[in-house]
């Protein structure tokens, strides 16, 4: 057995954020904590200016912040939580030293590091997060999600995507050893480029009735996720109530982007180096 069997837990057992979180009048003063949503980081040891733009972010803006949510793809690949290689143990002592601070931070899994477990949970203090899972912000009804199951159009990814997902598939991927589990990474991430530029850029967007069966099924009116890289603010009706899907940003280089969200709505706020 590997030290992490992560995807054997019931999803009962995942946590969920309280509802009902608190934010102040404004987001613009620092004694006022908002409510802090990410996504796409896509940290990989090769990029190193990333990694300390978000690490610069755990040690600054996330400390005034009530939570920090990462909508999944956090890492660029996660092939279990015994991957130690730097620069994995700085990040997680990074999440440790934020979640210590008193800022709650959950986790939802991406399409590229659903193998985040327990162990990472544990280590970091962070919150395994349900995909989709619902969530009062500020009063307003709102579901968080990846963005990948909402891209409908896609079938074969969906395929793919229930097949990877499997627990006992999961399991055996992680009885592998490292190097083994790196080997099949690099040969999937091959094909799966190929595959991808086939692609059309409509097919990888979300289907708009997907959305909306997943807000009625909340009954949210605000939905959050990342994954398309298409960040916009998206406001329309749904059943006669004026609804939002605010589609976060992803990583770039030398700059990230955070939404924060508090009772008077939400902004995008830029993060940099230093
Ligand atoms: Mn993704």
């Amino acid at each position: 057995m590997p030290k992490t069997a992560p995807f054997l837990v019931p999803t009962t057992l995942l946590v969920r954020p309280r509802y009902g979180i608190r934010c102040g009048p404004s987001t613009d003063h620092p004694q006022v904590p908002a409510t802090l949503f990410i996504s796409d980081l896509h940290l990989a040891p090769e990029r190193p200016v990333m990694i300390e733009c978000f690490l610069g972010l755990l040690r600054k803006r996330a400390r005034e912040a009530q939570a920090l949510y990462i909508l999944g793809d956090l890492f660029d690949a996660w092939l279990g939580d015994d991957d130690d290689q730097p620069p994995y143990p700085e990040i997680r002592a990074a999440l440790r030293g934020l979640t210590e601070s008193g800022t709650d931070c959950y986790l939802m899994h991406g399409n590229r590091d659903f193998l985040i477990g327990h162990a990472f949970a544990r280590d970091t203090g962070c919150k395994l997060l349900a995909d989709p899972t619902p969530v009062d912000l500020a009063g307003t009804p709102s579901l968080l999600m990846h963005g990948d199951l909402l891209c409908t159009d896609d079938v074969p990814y969906q395929k793919f995507r229930r097949r990877i997902r499997n627990p006992v598939v999961r399991r055996l991927f992680l009885w592998k050893s490292l190097s083994e589990r790196r080997a099949i990474a690099a040969d999937y991430r091959r094909k799966s480029g190929a595959a991808i530029a086939e692609k059309t850029q409509a097919i990888m967007d979300v289907n708009q009735r997907t959305v909306e069966k997943y807000m009625r099924r909340f009954s949210a009116r605000r939905l959050i996720h990342g994954h398309t890289h298409r960040p916009a603010d998206h406001s329309f009706t749904l059943d006669g109530n004026p609804v939002t899907r605010l589609v976060l940003t992803e990583w770039h280089t030398n700059r990230g982007e955070v939404l924060a969200v508090s009772e008077n709505g939400w902004k995008r706020e830029e993060i940099r180096l230093g």
